[in-house]
């Protein structure tokens, strides 16, 4: 017999109570594993083993570099994938609309290490949080997403489509490990990527680039330094430059729907800024190392044309760097933008299970960053958003945790609106 929303909406919400000490094992387990990126071997066992103790069909291999190579997606990070797995572990339903669920397992640096107050794989709980690197970016997403498919499964209330859990190695560099795995044949009708969005719904994410500009000086003797030219006060020409573009860029970003409420709608970030090589000698060489951020319906092209032309506006201004113009180079990481209609049946259903379970409405915003989202958005065409637990803002940084009721509550909102969605009627939609 089929039950109504509310009732399914409360038997999940208790079960997932229940359960909270299981989740909590869980996510603190993943967190315990140290998993940087490239060194993801032991922490996608352990999910393939758990996976598999699910009793779903799983499948384990290294991503092939010779598959991807060529695809417009592809990002060279110079690595190969040996010791570095996939996971994919499938519920296969009954014929319904199939979901895929996507997380990555790699981290970032916990570095500073000697800054954090609570051991980066520690995975310690103070005051309703699990502190720990990777805790929202994003082993609490994955611990939500392989949870809410396995208390579903195991309140026998399977969801009549296939579910797909994707679990991904190298997102941080790359987004490599996704598209492995769309090469490798996986697909769903939908896709929700777990990234940590404080439970907001998420159907686009910003793109970026990276960027490097050298800029050259003259030396001299601190003694005469009026002789020399520092490199480091021509960059810091360029800097303001920069912050100019971002200022330029914000006005037109405050107009997108989805971005234009936060307060920097495209950053500019400069991200390292080294000049100079001793106490007493005038800088000769100073080198600028940032990102640009950029939103949905631009294009990568266009904004590294912004980009040139604002570092060249500055060269004309000065005479020495006229002379010596500084040499921009645009290396690692590339990634375009994505987005899907806010109209979605997908965000309609998750929408509303969001209300069942929590009795107000969600917010709809665009993720603040770039994901793998939009890998299976561009390639495949697949609807998906950007839905998780833990908040941005705090990933990539020491002290990073989540939220246990956040976790829970994400688990709740996940497995209904997994439910209903692989409704062949979806009456969530009406
Ligand atoms: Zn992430």
């Amino acid at each position: 017999m089929k039950k109504d929303i509310p009732d399914l909406s409360r038997i999940i919400s208790e079960t997932v109570d229940r359960r909270k000490n299981e989740i909590i094992d869980f996510c603190r387990d993943l967190i315990r594993i140290p998993s940087l990126t490239g060194g993801e071997r032991r922490i996608q066992e352990f999910v393939a083993k758990h996976l598999k103790d699910m009793g779903l069909e799983v499948k384990v291999w290294e991503p092939d570099l010779s598959k991807m190579k060529g695809h417009p997606g592809y990002v060279d990070v110079g690595k190969d994938y040996v010791n570095r797995p996939n996971v994919v572990g499938i519920y296969k339903g009954k014929g319904g609309r199939s979901l895929i669920l996507n997380g990555h397992t790699d981290v970032v640096t916990p570095e500073p290490l000697k800054k954090w107050s609570h051991h980066p794989w520690g995975a310690e709980i103070c005051r309703g949080k699990i502190y720990g690197r990777g805790a929202c970016d994003m082993k609490g997403g994955i611990t939500g997403m392989i949870k809410a498919l396995q208390i579903l499964l195991e309140l026998d209330l399977a969801p009549l489509g296939d579910v797909t859990l994707e679990v991904v190695v190298d997102e941080e560099a790359s987004g490599n490990g996704t598209l492995a795995s769309v090469l490798e044949g996986y697909n769903a009708d939908a896709a929700i990527f777990a990234e940590p969005t404080s439970c907001v719904i998420m159907p686009a994410h910003r793109g970026a680039f990276f960027w490097r500009v050298y800029i050259e000086g003259k030396g001299a003797h601190a003694g005469v330094k009026y002789q020399g030219i520092s490199a480091v006060e021509k960059g810091m020409l360029i800097y303001r430059a920069l912050e100019g573009l971002e200022n330029k860029r914000n006005e037109i970003g405050k107009k997108h729907p989805l971005y234009g409420h936060y307060p920097v709608t495209t950053p500019v970030c400069v991200g390292k800024f080294n000049g100079g090589w001793y106490p007493s000698s005038v800088p000769e060489e100073c080198i600028l190392e940032g990102s640009v951020e950029f939103l949905p319906g631009e294009r990568v092209k266009t904004v590294r044309e912004q980009f040139e032309q604002t570092v060249e506006n500055t060269v004309k201004k000065d005479p020495w760097l006229k002379k010596h113009p500084p040499r921009i180079e645009w290396f690692g990481l590339s990634l375009p933008p994505a987005q899907i209609s806010s109209d979605h049946s997908l965000i309609k259903t998750f929408k509303r299970a969001y209300t069942e379970i929590r009795g107000k409405e969600v917010k709809i915003a665009g993720f603040p960053a770039g994901c793998d989202m939009r890998i299976r958005v561009l390639y495949t065409k697949t609807p998906s958003i950007v839905f998780g637990p833990g908040d941005i803002s705090l990933a990539h940084r020491v002290d990073e945790f989540i939220h246990i009721e956040e976790l829970l509550l994400f688990i709740k909102i996940l497995a209904l609106g997994m439910l209903e969605w692989s409704q062949k009627e979806n009456y969530l939609e009406n």
